[in-house]
Protein backbone atom coordinates (compact mmCIF):
# COMPACT_ATOMS: atom_id res chain seq x y z
CA UNK A 1 0.00 0.00 0.00
CA UNK A 2 1.32 3.37 -1.05
CA UNK A 3 2.08 5.34 2.28
CA UNK A 4 1.25 9.00 2.11
CA UNK A 5 3.51 11.78 3.28
CA UNK A 6 1.98 14.54 5.48
CA UNK A 7 3.02 17.62 7.15
CA UNK A 8 0.49 19.47 9.01
CA UNK A 9 1.30 22.60 11.08
CA UNK A 10 3.56 24.87 9.03
CA UNK A 11 3.83 28.86 8.48
CA UNK A 12 5.05 30.94 5.89
CA UNK A 13 5.50 34.48 5.60
CA UNK A 14 1.95 35.25 6.12
CA UNK A 15 2.99 34.90 9.79
CA UNK A 16 5.26 37.78 11.37
CA UNK A 17 7.90 35.03 11.64
CA UNK A 18 7.46 33.05 8.51
CA UNK A 19 10.49 33.02 6.17
CA UNK A 20 9.74 31.72 2.72
CA UNK A 21 6.44 32.85 1.05
CA UNK A 22 3.71 30.60 0.85
CA UNK A 23 3.86 30.03 -2.76
CA UNK A 24 7.41 28.08 -2.03
CA UNK A 25 6.34 26.63 0.85
CA UNK A 26 3.86 24.57 -2.02
CA UNK A 27 6.61 23.99 -4.41
CA UNK A 28 8.75 22.80 -1.97
CA UNK A 29 5.94 20.28 -0.66
CA UNK A 30 4.82 18.87 -3.56
CA UNK A 31 9.01 18.04 -4.64
CA UNK A 32 9.05 16.44 -1.96
CA UNK A 33 5.98 14.32 -2.71
CA UNK A 34 3.56 15.51 0.86
CA UNK A 35 0.30 14.22 -0.13
CA UNK A 36 -1.34 16.34 2.27
CA UNK A 37 0.11 19.77 3.34
CA UNK A 38 -0.90 21.90 6.41
CA UNK A 39 -0.25 25.66 6.75
CA UNK A 40 -1.40 27.22 9.76
CA UNK A 41 -0.33 30.75 10.05
CA UNK A 42 -0.02 32.20 13.71
CA UNK A 43 -3.14 33.78 15.85
CA UNK A 44 -2.49 34.97 19.17
CA UNK A 45 -4.44 36.94 20.85
CA UNK A 46 -1.75 37.48 23.81
CA UNK A 47 0.14 39.46 21.40
CA UNK A 48 -2.60 42.19 21.45
CA UNK A 49 -2.14 41.75 24.76
CA UNK A 50 0.96 42.59 24.89
CA UNK A 51 1.06 45.71 22.62
CA UNK A 52 2.26 43.87 19.41
CA UNK A 53 -0.76 44.48 17.49
CA UNK A 54 2.10 45.23 14.41
CA UNK A 55 2.62 41.11 14.70
CA UNK A 56 -0.58 39.52 14.08
CA UNK A 57 -1.42 38.06 10.69
CA UNK A 58 -3.56 39.67 8.47
CA UNK A 59 -6.47 37.06 8.38
CA UNK A 60 -8.42 38.68 5.53
CA UNK A 61 -5.47 38.65 3.46
CA UNK A 62 -3.73 35.31 4.32
CA UNK A 63 -6.63 33.03 3.63
CA UNK A 64 -7.87 35.37 0.40
CA UNK A 65 -4.15 34.41 -0.54
CA UNK A 66 -3.98 30.68 0.73
CA UNK A 67 -7.37 29.64 -0.86
CA UNK A 68 -6.16 30.98 -4.26
CA UNK A 69 -3.15 28.96 -3.65
CA UNK A 70 -5.11 25.81 -2.87
CA UNK A 71 -6.97 25.45 -5.78
CA UNK A 72 -4.15 26.17 -7.76
CA UNK A 73 -3.12 22.61 -6.18
CA UNK A 74 -6.08 20.80 -6.42
CA UNK A 75 -5.49 17.40 -7.64
CA UNK A 76 -1.79 17.21 -7.42
CA UNK A 77 -1.58 17.52 -3.37
CA UNK A 78 -4.14 18.25 -0.78
CA UNK A 79 -3.25 21.67 0.45
CA UNK A 80 -5.20 22.13 3.68
CA UNK A 81 -5.64 26.27 4.57
CA UNK A 82 -5.68 26.03 8.73
CA UNK A 83 -4.91 28.29 11.68
CA UNK A 84 -2.23 27.86 15.01
CA UNK A 85 -4.44 29.47 17.88
CA UNK A 86 -2.12 30.74 20.63
CA UNK A 87 -4.33 29.69 23.58
CA UNK A 88 -5.12 32.62 26.09
CA UNK A 89 -7.06 32.62 29.33
CA UNK A 90 -8.69 34.86 28.29
CA UNK A 91 -12.56 35.93 27.17
CA UNK A 92 -11.61 38.36 24.41
CA UNK A 93 -9.25 35.90 23.19
CA UNK A 94 -12.07 33.34 23.03
CA UNK A 95 -14.11 35.92 21.13
CA UNK A 96 -11.43 36.66 18.19
CA UNK A 97 -10.91 32.88 17.35
CA UNK A 98 -14.27 31.77 17.41
CA UNK A 99 -14.99 35.27 14.97
CA UNK A 100 -11.90 34.08 12.77
CA UNK A 101 -13.49 30.45 12.86
CA UNK A 102 -16.56 31.70 11.49
CA UNK A 103 -15.40 34.09 9.04
CA UNK A 104 -12.85 31.77 7.57
CA UNK A 105 -13.51 28.21 8.20
CA UNK A 106 -10.04 27.17 8.28
CA UNK A 107 -9.42 23.20 7.36
CA UNK A 108 -8.39 22.31 10.62
CA UNK A 109 -6.91 24.18 14.05
CA UNK A 110 -4.06 23.78 16.02
CA UNK A 111 -4.85 24.94 19.67
CA UNK A 112 -1.03 25.69 21.35
CA UNK A 113 0.25 27.14 24.69
CA UNK A 114 2.60 29.75 23.71
CA UNK A 115 2.49 32.44 26.26
CA UNK A 116 1.70 32.93 30.34
CA UNK A 117 -0.87 35.67 29.34
CA UNK A 118 0.75 38.20 27.71
CA UNK A 119 4.11 36.43 27.87
CA UNK A 120 5.76 33.91 25.30
CA UNK A 121 8.12 31.35 26.64
CA UNK A 122 10.36 32.61 24.05
CA UNK A 123 10.94 36.13 25.81
CA UNK A 124 12.34 34.18 28.96
CA UNK A 125 9.64 36.49 30.83
CA UNK A 126 7.63 33.49 32.48
CA UNK A 127 10.58 31.60 33.45
CA UNK A 128 11.44 34.99 35.85
CA UNK A 129 10.62 36.45 38.94
CA UNK A 130 11.75 39.62 41.48
CA UNK A 131 12.91 38.44 44.80
CA UNK A 132 12.48 40.32 47.90
CA UNK A 133 15.82 42.50 47.39
CA UNK A 134 14.12 43.28 43.95
CA UNK A 135 16.78 41.40 41.49
CA UNK A 136 15.39 39.78 38.29
CA UNK A 137 15.92 35.45 39.41
CA UNK A 138 15.09 32.27 37.76
CA UNK A 139 11.63 31.07 39.04
CA UNK A 140 12.04 27.20 40.47
CA UNK A 141 11.88 25.22 37.12
CA UNK A 142 9.16 22.55 38.88
CA UNK A 143 6.89 25.44 39.42
CA UNK A 144 7.18 26.95 35.69
CA UNK A 145 6.68 23.69 34.58
CA UNK A 146 3.62 22.69 36.32
CA UNK A 147 2.24 25.77 35.83
CA UNK A 148 2.95 25.45 32.01
CA UNK A 149 1.03 22.50 32.00
CA UNK A 150 -2.06 23.47 33.76
CA UNK A 151 -2.50 26.16 31.32
CA UNK A 152 -2.45 23.58 28.80
CA UNK A 153 -5.09 21.09 30.51
CA UNK A 154 -6.99 24.41 30.76
CA UNK A 155 -6.54 24.81 26.70
CA UNK A 156 -8.40 21.30 25.81
CA UNK A 157 -11.11 22.66 27.11
CA UNK A 158 -11.29 26.09 25.29
CA UNK A 159 -15.13 26.95 24.02
CA UNK A 160 -13.74 27.21 20.42
CA UNK A 161 -13.31 24.16 17.94
CA UNK A 162 -9.56 22.98 17.41
CA UNK A 163 -8.72 19.97 15.97
CA UNK A 164 -4.69 19.38 17.65
CA UNK A 165 -3.28 19.81 20.61
CA UNK A 166 0.24 21.39 19.62
CA UNK A 167 3.78 20.77 20.58
CA UNK A 168 3.49 19.80 24.15
CA UNK A 169 6.73 20.88 25.56
CA UNK A 170 7.10 24.01 23.12
CA UNK A 171 8.55 25.82 26.76
CA UNK A 172 12.15 23.34 27.05
CA UNK A 173 13.11 25.18 24.34
CA UNK A 174 13.70 28.61 25.70
CA UNK A 175 14.45 26.91 29.59
CA UNK A 176 16.65 28.69 31.40
CA UNK A 177 17.80 25.40 33.33
CA UNK A 178 20.59 23.14 32.68
CA UNK A 179 18.46 20.51 32.55
CA UNK A 180 15.28 21.79 30.06
CA UNK A 181 13.98 18.06 30.16
CA UNK A 182 10.14 17.54 30.93
CA UNK A 183 9.86 13.90 31.90
CA UNK A 184 6.73 11.70 32.20
CA UNK A 185 7.89 10.42 35.84
CA UNK A 186 8.65 14.03 37.13
CA UNK A 187 5.09 15.38 35.97
CA UNK A 188 2.85 12.30 35.64
CA UNK A 189 0.22 13.41 37.26
CA UNK A 190 -0.17 16.23 35.04
CA UNK A 191 0.76 14.61 32.20
CA UNK A 192 -1.87 11.92 32.86
CA UNK A 193 -4.79 14.26 33.24
CA UNK A 194 -3.93 16.03 29.89
CA UNK A 195 -3.59 12.74 28.11
CA UNK A 196 -6.88 11.37 29.68
CA UNK A 197 -8.54 14.55 28.44
CA UNK A 198 -7.26 14.24 24.76
CA UNK A 199 -8.56 10.57 24.21
CA UNK A 200 -11.54 11.57 25.75
CA UNK A 201 -12.70 14.81 23.97
CA UNK A 202 -10.82 12.57 20.44
CA UNK A 203 -8.32 15.15 19.61
CA UNK A 204 -5.06 14.56 17.99
CA UNK A 205 -1.75 14.92 19.69
CA UNK A 206 1.52 16.48 17.70
CA UNK A 207 4.50 15.42 17.17
CA UNK A 208 6.25 18.45 16.37
CA UNK A 209 9.99 18.00 14.95
CA UNK A 210 10.77 21.58 15.48
CA UNK A 211 13.34 21.36 18.47
CA UNK A 212 13.02 20.54 22.16
CA UNK A 213 15.40 18.52 24.31
CA UNK A 214 15.51 15.57 21.96
CA UNK A 215 14.60 17.38 18.27
CA UNK A 216 10.97 17.00 19.02
CA UNK A 217 8.22 18.65 21.09
CA UNK A 218 6.47 15.55 22.74
CA UNK A 219 8.78 13.13 23.62
CA UNK A 220 9.14 9.49 23.08
CA UNK A 221 7.70 8.79 26.82
CA UNK A 222 5.04 10.91 26.78
CA UNK A 223 3.68 9.19 23.59
CA UNK A 224 3.97 5.65 25.16
CA UNK A 225 1.82 7.16 27.95
CA UNK A 226 -0.54 8.40 25.86
CA UNK A 227 -0.57 5.18 23.33
CA UNK A 228 -0.75 3.34 27.08
CA UNK A 229 -4.09 4.87 27.40
CA UNK A 230 -5.45 4.75 24.24
CA UNK A 231 -4.55 7.60 22.71
CA UNK A 232 -4.49 6.53 18.39
CA UNK A 233 -4.96 9.95 16.81
CA UNK A 234 -1.34 11.44 16.45
CA UNK A 235 -0.36 13.94 13.52
CA UNK A 236 2.94 14.95 12.66
CA UNK A 237 4.13 18.63 12.24
CA UNK A 238 7.45 20.07 10.95
CA UNK A 239 6.27 23.48 12.14
CA UNK A 240 8.87 25.08 9.33
CA UNK A 241 8.69 28.92 8.99
CA UNK A 242 11.43 28.38 5.83
CA UNK A 243 11.45 25.65 2.80
CA UNK A 244 14.93 23.95 4.05
CA UNK A 245 12.34 22.61 7.14
CA UNK A 246 9.47 21.14 5.26
CA UNK A 247 9.26 17.58 6.64
CA UNK A 248 12.03 18.25 8.41
CA UNK A 249 12.88 14.98 10.97
CA UNK A 250 9.68 12.96 9.28
CA UNK A 251 11.42 9.53 8.94
CA UNK A 252 12.70 9.73 12.17
CA UNK A 253 9.29 10.54 13.65
CA UNK A 254 7.42 7.59 11.87
CA UNK A 255 10.33 5.43 13.08
CA UNK A 256 9.39 6.16 16.45
CA UNK A 257 5.82 6.21 16.03
CA UNK A 258 5.68 2.89 14.84
CA UNK A 259 8.16 1.69 17.82
CA UNK A 260 5.62 2.67 20.08
CA UNK A 261 3.01 1.27 18.06
CA UNK A 262 1.11 3.88 16.20
CA UNK A 263 -0.01 2.55 12.34
CA UNK A 264 -1.50 5.82 11.29
CA UNK A 265 -1.05 9.76 11.37
CA UNK A 266 -4.74 11.61 11.74
CA UNK A 267 -5.09 14.34 9.42
CA UNK A 268 -7.73 16.93 10.27
CA UNK A 269 -9.84 18.54 7.44
CA UNK A 270 -12.83 20.45 7.88
CA UNK A 271 -13.88 18.27 10.66
CA UNK A 272 -13.25 15.05 9.02
CA UNK A 273 -10.13 12.85 10.80
CA UNK A 274 -8.63 11.11 7.48
CA UNK A 275 -6.63 8.33 8.54
CA UNK A 276 -3.37 8.05 6.42
CA UNK A 277 -0.93 4.72 6.91
CA UNK A 278 2.53 4.85 8.77
ZN1 LIG B 1 3.29 27.08 17.98
ZN1 LIG C 1 3.52 26.76 14.64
Amino acid sequence: MQKFLTDVHTHSTYSFDGQSALADMLETARAKGLAFYGVSEHFDYAYLLGGWAEVMTDAERYFHGARHLQEDYEGCMNVLIGAEFGYTDDARAYAYYKDIQEKYRPDFIVNSVHSLRENDYYDGDPFREKNEKGEVVFREKREVYKEYLGLIRKSLDAPYDYDIVGHIGYLTRYAPYEDKSMPYQAFAAEIDEILKTVVKKGKILELNASGGVDGFLLTADILKRYYALGGRKISYASDAHAVEKVAYCRDEAVKSLKEIGFTHITVPCKGEYIKVEL
